[in-house]
């Protein structure tokens, strides 16, 4: 849990960051459209803008590597910031190269894109992080996975109510298994426990489940 919250900690971060960055960008591009301030840029501003493309480029490969290792909403939230950056730092390139060409009018134009590039950004850093705070998008991908496993486990009938959340590197899960009302408590027990060792043994990312045993063919009618 402790790790969940540092992740929601920097999604949160991460978002108020890049709020700041897009209203200073927007009001700067603003100030410039209305008060026309048209200096041409120096091969300085070209220079710094390849760099950085590089840099950016590295960290976005890096971010989404290990964000997809460990499963981490945050990181890769900010590896898709990072694949925004490259992005906004190519048509920064080109708005310097433009108005040094006399073009000056592009810099503001070019500089009000950006900031809203970055404003979309916030909105996928927010919804993930929401995600991860909510704990309440059972992925499709995972729930496939968990209905594999139970199916080819002899004994289950079905399942239902399967519930995930999610805490950054792992996920808890909760579901209702699907049994032959005929089983002794003993061995549903059993069955209950066999299954929830091997959702956990064959789904990296769940790493605790509660079982709850149900009675296959009766009508549920329950939430939780
Ligand atoms: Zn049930
Ligand atoms: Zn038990």
């Amino acid at each position: 849990m402790g790790h969940g919250r540092a992740e929601s900690i920097a999604g949160i971060i991460i978002i108020l960051f890049l709020t700041f960055v897009a209203y200073e960008i927007l009001t700067s591009a603003v100030d410039k459209l209305l008060f026309g301030i048209t200096e041409a840029p120096t091969n300085w501003a070209i220079f710094m803008a390849i760099i950085e493309i590089i840099v950016n480029i590295f960290l976005n490969k890096y971010q989404m590597r290990i964000g997809k290792k460990i499963n981490s909403p945050a990181i890769i939230a900010d590896a898709k910031q990072q694949g925004m950056d490259v992005l906004s730092n190519v048509a920064i390139l080109a708005s310097v190269i433009l108005s040094q060409g006399g073009f000056t009018f592009m810099d503001p134009l070019v500089g009000f894109l950006m900031g809203l590039f970055i404003l979309k950004a916030v909105f996928e850093v927010g919804k993930d992080n929401i995600n991860n705070i909510m704990g309440k998008v059972p992925d499709e991908d995972i729930i496939g996975k968990i209905k594999e496993v139970t199916s080819s486990t002899d004994g289950v009938c079905g399942v239902h109510n399967i519930k995930i959340n999610y805490f950054g590197s792992y996920a808890t899960l909760s579901l209702h298994i699907e049994v032959n009302p005929k089983l002794s408590l003993i061995e549903s027990h059993n069955l209950t426990h066999y299954t929830q060792n091997k959702i956990k043994d064959q789904i990296d990312i769940i790493q605790a489940v509660v079982g709850h045993i149900c009675p296959f063919g009766e009508e549920y009618d329950h939430d939780d």
